[in-house]
């Protein structure tokens, strides 16, 4: 746990530059509008520690799997978030020398991430070798008003000098990924330009044959004055540059601003990709640095509008959770069917950028209660789009009739994970994307949905659980074998109850939407019949049949359900008995060890009691709390947020707030030691959740929202947002009550600590 940065209400900050922790700050400080990123590397040249990262949303590469064992149906590749062309790159040389943090003395440096505007700024004064000292002032923003175009500002004031200053302002598609596998580089040149006024290069990406074009222009002004200065344009493999002397003059500040414009041939042909490319880069030249800010500071203006969440008197929560926001936000914004929400989104490599589970589970509640429904029914359609995919995917494995197993890790439908224990048993995802259509609905009030796209999914996932589960002869029940659960600690079990009690939710649910479907649009489901070839009789009476008789693991004495088979008969210790020393388990036990120990990675029973918990009482949530939370070590992000709201539900106020800070400040406090990779996008999801249904107690039955609200006693108040069918709803729960208040739509009935009222 790291606490470097300091509090703000709307900014994080990092006064004073540790190279220790740039790694880490380069994630936390990332930029993004949805369809491109960075971490927040500097500028100009750094020759310490870092990780260079830019990426282009949707661009990524196979890279071939690397496994020391290959197991028949492993898939070939595993595909990688590309590391993409960088456009920020300003090099600064005064006299002999480069202007290097690495080789300078650093005075007064601060990095600011602003999350109300969505601009990184940065200023420290550098004392370069030969003792010449110079003010830097660096701000930049990709826009959310234009997602293929960034913009910098970078201003330098010599303090103590006049020379002359050479500066470099460079395309470079040179780069590499952190985690290439065999140190191969991923990108091509296509073709490059470099003339007085702009540089570009067009990349094309190996195997998968992206093309990417990275343009930028620039101008330099000097007291209120346009600078011309001596230029040349240089061109080397993959990169592209304008190199510009200009006078520095002690005292006077000079400012450059740089353009550029990133275009992908996902959203425009490879013939138009460079003219396109200029022409966007001219209009952002025209408008100028400051109409391209207000555009974008105008977006986030809107998006805090409807999403943002206040908490009074705990400065820490409330930065955490605006941050969390802030990166989802940048990350995913849900106009485009065919993108998705990887774990590290574009602060980091790690995970490879793929969808995961993480999307279903964690965000699409975040982005149904911020967002236009169309969002989250975007979320939906990737998963439609990747129908057959899915079912290929299961037909690899051995399974037939449609059946659809949707992968644990994607880009484009096809499993690209080469772990067997996960790839082959970590299957309680597809639950979660048939829950996710349920959740929808649910929240939106879509019905249509099932007929147009839902059914179809829904159908091919109980197809393939009831292939799936087998009957034990001895128990005379269903049984689900070797898989593996949401906790990654344990391996090939029997009967996991999380996955097996999934697997009959969604038989059920798709029965429902069967009988929906048949009766809304009978056309569509006799179409649907004939294109899968679905008996319905037989199948739906299997179906019937497995949901009556599954066996699902259950202590009567404790009164828990069991994780898996032979749960009890582990050395049951709690996490509190632990040494410090051994934490991490993951960083620091054998995978061995871990295996036959009793200590839970995230949430398992306890992620299906918080999906489904209003099937379950409260006494029987509790005790299954009281027995697996102090065996749970949290050790994957996913897991705190969970335990909130479970808690929350429960009374235990001081279990809820401690999980609260752990998710909300996971990345800011670099709490499990791995910010340096990326953060955690996926699981910032959660932290929205640990305070709308955690906190707020926020749920959605028969239509209506209800609230049953909590303030943890560190808090004087706090306050969310929700959007819901069309009316923005405020909820603040201060020590004195409850408020609800209607920011827009029509009134509206909502259910407040179970009495109805009117907003
Ligand atoms: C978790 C998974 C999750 C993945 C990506 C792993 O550590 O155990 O549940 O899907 O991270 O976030």
């Amino acid at each position: 746990m790291k606490q470097y940065l300091k509090k703000h209400e709307w900014q994080i900050i990092e006064q004073g530059f540790d190279p220790h922790y740039n790694r880490i700050s380069e994630s936390i400080f990332s930029l993004g509008n949805g369809r491109m990123g960075q971490r927040a590397n500097f500028e100009e040249k750094y020759s310490g520690d870092t990780h260079q990262g830019t990426y282009v949303a949707g661009v990524y590469y196979p890279d071939k799997t690397r496994v020391g064992w290959w197991k028949n149906g492993y898939p070939e590749y595993f595909a990688k978030v590309l590391n993409a062309p960088s456009w920020i790159g300003i090099q600064i040389k005064i006299g002999k020398h480069d202007l290097d943090l690495k080789q300078c003395k650093v005075a007064g440096f601060k990095r600011v991430l602003d999350m109300k505007q969505g601009l990184l700024h940065r200023s420290f004064v550098a004392t370069l070798p030969d003792g010449k000292k110079v003010k830097i002032e660096a701000s930049r923003f990709c826009s959310m008003a234009d997602g293929e175009v960034g913009a910098i500002r970078y201003s330098i004031t010599p303090e103590n000098f006049s020379t002359n200053a050479v500066i470099t302002l460079s395309v470079d598609a040179d780069v590499v990924n952190k985690d290439s596998n065999y140190d191969e580089k991923f990108w091509t040149e296509v073709a490059k330009e470099a003339k007085a006024g702009l540089a570009l290069v067009t990349a094309e990406t190996k195997k998968t044959q992206f093309h990417v074009t990275t343009a930028m222009t620039y101008s330099i002004r000097s007291a209120g004055k346009l600078v011309k200065g001596k230029s040349k344009a240089n061109k080397k493999e993959k990169y592209a540059d304008n190199e510009v002397t200009i006078p520095l003059k002690k005292g006077v500040e000079t400012i450059i601003y740089k353009y550029a414009a990133v275009l992908s041939s996902e959203n425009h042909p490879k013939k138009k990709l460079a003219d396109s490319a200029k022409k966007k880069l001219k209009a952002a030249a025209t408008a100028g640095y400051d109409q391209l800010f207000a555009a974008h500071a105008a977006v986030w203006t809107e998006i805090w509008k409807k999403c943002d969440i206040t908490i009074e008197g705990d400065i820490a929560a409330q930065q955490g959770i605006r941050f969390n926001i802030f990166q989802l936000m940048q990350t995913y914004t849900g106009e485009d069917q065919r993108l998705n929400i990887g774990p590290k989104g574009f602060t980091g490599e790690k995970y490879g950028g793929s969808t995961y589970w993480d999307t279903e589970a964690y965000c699409l509640p975040f982005y149904l209660g911020t967002s236009d429904p169309k969002v989250g029914r975007n979320l939906l359609v990737y998963r439609h789009k990747h129908l057959k995919r899915a079912i290929e995917n299961a037909q690899k494995l051995g399974f037939t009739n449609g059946a659809a197993l949707y992968p644990m890790v994607t880009m484009n439908g096809e499993e690209c994970h080469n772990e067997w224990e996960i790839t082959f048993e970590e299957i309680h995802r597809n639950g979660a994307i048939a829950f996710a259509i349920y959740d929808y609905i649910r929240y939106t009030g879509d019905e249509k949905y099932l007929s147009e796209f839902g059914l179809e999914v829904l159908l091919g996932i109980s197809r393939f659980w009831s292939q799936r589960i087998t009957f034990s002869e001895a128990k005379q029940q269903y049984v689900m074998l070797g898989v593996t659960g949401p906790n990654e600690y344990e391996n090939n079990v029997n009967n996991n109850w999380y996955t097996s009690y999934i697997a009959c939710w969604t038989m059920e649910y798709t029965q429902q939407a069967l009988d929906f479907v048949r009766k809304d649009d009978p056309a569509k489901f006799n179409k649907l019949v004939a294109s899968t070839k679905f008996n319905e009789k037989e199948e739906t009476s299997r179906w019937a049949d497995i949901r009556k008789r599954m066996y699902l693991g259950e202590d009567k004495k404790l009164g828990v359900y069991l994780q898996q088979d032979g749960f009890l008969d582990k050395e049951l210790i709690p996490v509190s008995q632990l040494r410090k020393e051994d934490r991490p388990l993951n960083q620091k036990w054998s995978w061995d060890r871990i295996l036959r120990s009793c200590y839970i990675k995230q949430a398992d029973v306890l992620q299906g009691l918080y999906l489904f918990d209003d099937r379950f009482d409260n006494a029987t949530i509790q005790r299954n709390f009281d027995f697996y939370e102090p065996l749970t070590v949290h050790e994957s992000s996913l897991s705190p947020c969970v335990h909130v709201i479970l808690a929350s539900k429960i009374g235990y106020k001081e279990k809820a707030y401690e999980m609260y800070l752990r998710t909300s400040r996971l990345d800011l406090d670099d709490y499990n030691n791995d910010t340096e990779d990326g953060c955690h996008i996926t699981s910032m999801a959660g932290t929205w959740m640990s305070v709308v249904k955690g906190f707020g107690g926020m749920r959605v039955k028969d239509g209506l929202l209800h609230f049953n609200p909590f303030i943890p006693d560190q808090w004087k108040s706090y306050s969310f947002r929700i959007e819901f069918r069309g009316h923005v709803i405020k909820v603040k729960v201060s020590k004195q009550g409850v408020e609800t208040m209607r920011e827009s739509g029509e009134p509206v009935q909502l259910v407040l600590n179970g009495n109805t009222i009117t907003v």
